[in-house]
């Protein structure tokens, strides 16, 4: 029986995306169900979002298995695995701002994978003095890392299906930035690592990440889990729900009287709401 879990990020009340994510990672299997806070976010993340997280699921009906995992509460894990990488000269130390990096990709010869680090301070030498005076990033070497690993891992999601990575779907990743100790990746592989965590359920619009944290297990010697990247919920129109833009919350639905086990019911046999629709979108193999 599959261990899987669902893994918010206190930002905001939960909506009905959510709602079906956790369905999903519920029902997968009917196996054991964790819960994760992702707040390493110090600028969104909010206490009172995380009781929000613990009433809607709740009302839902769909209570985790064991204990809680908090990101925050595990930055020791995360700083000891980045220690790791960084005696294995796996990460490097990157200096760059958001402009220096937008610049680089201007000038950045064909062929380059636009969308990832250009390398700026990939071959910088060690300078200690540096490093203590100026913030930095650290990130992944990703081109020693697949020499390590014997190259681009894969995935296979629960329908059996193998998917392949491209080269073009990995970049140096930050692992570690000043004002966030570990990056959503570091933190998510070792999370799902030790919660046991056997299949990872969740949405589509994540699956770009999984490359990455393909590569990471394979690093850290982690187990791989299988993959459920699920549908999307949008509404009517195909306008992503986002938090923002007042999407339902699942608060405002109880309060309009919504029978949470019921909604649960129907999202797991892929039911929707008036008003909403699924959206599955395409992956570049
Ligand atoms: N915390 C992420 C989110 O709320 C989910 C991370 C994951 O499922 O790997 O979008």
């Amino acid at each position: 029986m599959p261990v899987t879990r669902f893994a918010p990020s206190p930002s905001g009340r939960l909506h009905l995306g959510h709602a079906f994510s956790a369905a999903m990672a519920a029902d997968a299997g009917d196996g054991t169900f964790r819960l994760r806070i992702d707040d390493l976010d110090p600028a969104r993340s909010r206490p009172e979002y995380v009781d929000g997280i613990m009433e809607d699921l709740d009302w839902l009906g769909l209570s985790p298995d064991g204990e809680v995992m908090v990101e925050s509460e595990r930055l020791d894990r995360y700083a000891a695995a980045l220690e790791e990488l960084k005696d294995r000269g796996l990460v490097y130390p990157c200096f760059c701002t958001r402009a220096d990096i937008a610049e680089a990709m201007l000038n950045a010869p064909h062929g380059d994978p636009g969308h990832h680090y250009p390398g700026t301070c990939r071959r910088l030498a060690p300078d200690p003095a540096r490093l203590e005076a100026e913030p930095h990033s650290w990130r992944l070497d990703v081109g020693r890392a697949l020499e390590e690993i014997g190259g681009l891992p894969g995935w296979t999601e629960r329908d059996g299906i193998r998917f392949r990575s491209t080269r073009d779907h990995v970049g140096d990743a930050i692992l570690s930035r000043k004002d966030a100790p570990s990056s959503y990746h570091l933190a998510c592989v070792l999370d799902d690592a030790d919660q046991g965590v056997d299949m990872v359920v969740r949405g589509a619009d994540l699956r770009p990440s999984t490359p990455i944290q393909r590569v990471l297990q394979q690093l850290l010697c982690l187990p791989e889990p299988t993959y459920f990247h699920h549908k999307l919920v949008t509404h009517e129109d195909g306008k992503r729900l986002a938090k923002r833009d007042k999407a339902p919350t699942l608060e405002a639905m109880r309060a309009d009287g919504v029978d949470g086990p019921a909604l649960v019911e129907s999202l797991t046999a892929q039911s929707l709401p008036l008003g909403f629709a699924f959206h599955e979108p395409t992956w570049e193999a």
